[in-house]
């Protein structure tokens, strides 16, 4: 994202109450203009998220990051597949859980995930198959006792989230011929309270050239903002986003199974 889309971004935040700028990307904190953003967003009162990979954290050109991060009280939220290293290398890469752990360890030394402390370190997981999450409440525990246990690590809460039939978890249900049965798994777990919360309801994803998306699973696909909404961010106008109509297809049902599923994991 250059600094003009960045700025065209800070007006758009400005003129509204949104309360909460959640930043993504492969590794947003490379991108030159991202702890400019961050300060900007925190000088207009707002909460900053930062999906982080936590092994940025660990490239000595970053050495100052986290202090970064923990000074603009920066929510940090970091995918971890598993507690063991196994299962994380599997899906990640070799050497990926060690390099986690090293990060999360320098994360709770400046205060995340510590209890009473105001820096919250939150760690996502998606099942690593064609099938749906167990219950966020449980693994929590589970993922909370084991990274306590094995590595002296705290954090405040784990998301769980629903595999969304796109991308590479699609090819992966063709290859495997499991992609009929998955959609039946989530069309049959269709759940209406988790309907009424999808991530969709209250935001909007803005693509690094500016293009905005109902959610990440239409930005993913290039799915645009549609039905007479603006579709970019020079064209910011929130009283016709406020009543969009959202751009849904068979995916959504990724969403609206079991507990539900967002950015923020079960919702329902
Ligand atoms: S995938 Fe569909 S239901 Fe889920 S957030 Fe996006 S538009 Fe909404």
């Amino acid at each position: 994202m250059t600094q003009d889309t960045f700025e065209l971004c800070l007006k758009a935040i400005a003129q509204t109450d949104v309360p909460t700028v959640d930043i993504t990307g492969g590794a947003p904190e490379l991108n030159p203009h991202f702890r400019w953003f961050v300060e900007e967003v925190r000088a207009l009162g707002r909460h900053v998220i930062d999906r982080c990979n936590l092994t940025i954290l660990l490239v000595p050109s970053q050495a100052d990051l986290a202090d970064f991060l923990a000074t603009h009280h920066v929510e940090i939220v970091a995918s971890l597949p598993s507690f063991t290293a196994t299962q994380t290398d599997a899906q990640r890469g070799e050497g990926v859980m060690d390099a986690s752990v090293e990060a999360l360890r320098l994360l709770n030394a400046r205060g995340y995930g510590q209890p009473d402390s105001p820096l919250i370190l939150n760690l996502v997981y998606n099942p690593n198959g064609a099938y749906l999450p167990a219950s966020q409440e449980s693994l929590e525990v589970r993922f909370k006792r084991e990274m306590q246990r094995r590595y002296g690590v705290v954090f405040n809460n784990l998301f769980t989230i629903t595999n969304i039939p796109i991308g590479r978890f699609l090819e992966f249900l063709v290859d495997t011929g499991n992609l009929q049965g998955y959609m039946k798994r989530l069309i049959s777990a269709f759940n209406p309270a988790a309907a009424r919360h999808v991530m969709c309801r209250n935001m909007l994803s803005i693509g690094w050239d500016g293009t905005m998306f109902d959610c990440d699973f239409n930005q993913m696909l290039d799915i645009q903002c549609n039905h007479g909404a603006p579709n970019h961010i020079r064209d910011f106008d929130i009283t016709r986003l406020r009543h969009r109509r959202i751009v849904t297809g068979p995916h959504c049902y990724g969403c609206t199974a079991g507990a539900g599923s967002s950015c923020g994991g079960a919702t329902a």
